[in-house]
């Protein structure tokens, strides 16, 4: 059997936000989003790769890991029972149920709650459960990994997304970043590539990008809004009036931090006049139902 994992639909929207008009700055939005309702985003771009080797190897169980409102699992669960395999989660904490866990149960996906303790060390929960089973095939949490980065990498190829001076996109792992980046740099553009950072404390992850070219990326720590899946009542309000004043829903984990940081930067004229950017909306609104 071979599978055919088709182009995500993703379309590019200009954004009329009167901040950026006020500001000379062109800000669209490429929607990720409109993907798949459950292999939303980045996590199609991220997967990609991964089902594609797990085919190769002839493995059809598939094995991840995430937290219990995690948008991978979900992604995982939906795109194995698309793509007939079987799917297995780790998933971090004690046993809780919720919307997202419930869809990820009707995709099919088995579902194994481990303490906090034993899921920092996920090599060795792969290890101890599947370790002798060679229909296995790990998948990294979020998907991320360079399979991961090479999936998402792709959407720098499209022609309309060689156009933009400026890509911005929320970080959580970071394989979406370091995807783009990369393909920033296969195709020799001079994009810079911005990564919002959810997580409160994260400087640390500076030293994963020394590698790549410095002009290319640059990350942002102060909009973590009290860090990953804290926010604050600013937040709430801005998410409510950013839905119903361009009917887009930001879940608060990812998106209504990229774009509040997004209008943050424009406010502080931190782009130059003129300058075109493209956000990458990546999906994660089922999370909004959820919590
Ligand atoms: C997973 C996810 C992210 C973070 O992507 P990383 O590659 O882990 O940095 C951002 N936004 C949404 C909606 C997500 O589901």
């Amino acid at each position: 059997m071979s599978i055919h994992i088709h182009k995500p639909y993703a379309p590019i929207e200009k954004l009329e936000l009167d901040i950026a008009v006020k500001k000379n700055i062109q800000v669209y939005l490429k929607r990720e989003d409109y993907s798949h309702p459950f292999i939303s985003g980045n996590k199609w771009r991220k997967l990609k790769y991964h089902l594609l080797e797990a085919e190769r190897q002839e493995k059809r169980q598939l094995v991840s890991f995430g937290g219990a409102y995690s948008n991978h699992l979900l992604a995982t669960a939906a795109a194995a029972a698309k793509y007939k395999f079987n799917s297995y989660a780790f998933v971090r904490g004690e046993k809780v149920d919720n919307q997202v866990l419930k869809l990820c149960a009707l995709f099919g996906m088995h579902i194994h709650f481990v303490s906090r303790t034993a899921y920092q060390n996920k090599e060795e929960l792969y290890h101890t459960y599947f370790g002798s089973n060679p229909n296995a095939f790990y998948i990294p949490e979020g998907g991320s990994g360079e399979l991961g980065e090479k999936g998402v990498s792709e959407i720098m190829q499209e022609p309309e997304m060689q156009t933009f001076d400026v890509i911005l996109a929320s970080v959580g792992t970071g394989g979406t970043l370091k995807g783009l980046i990369k393909g920033v740099a296969e195709n020799k553009l001079n994009s810079q590539v911005h990564g919002i950072v959810v997580l409160k404390g994260a400087e640390q992850m500076k030293e994963e990008y020394a590698h790549f070219n410095s002009n290319s990326y640059q990350l942002h720590f102060q909009y973590h809004g009290g860090g990953y899946a804290k926010h604050t009542a600013e937040l709430v309000t801005f998410q409510n009036k950013f839905a119903s004043q361009t009917g887009i829903l930001l879940d608060l984990v990812y998106e209504a931090k990229m774009m509040w940081a997004l209008i943050n930067l424009i406010e502080a004229d931190y782009f130059k006049p003129g300058t075109k950017l493209c956000a990458l909306h990546n999906g994660g609104t089922v999370g909004i139902l959820s919590s």
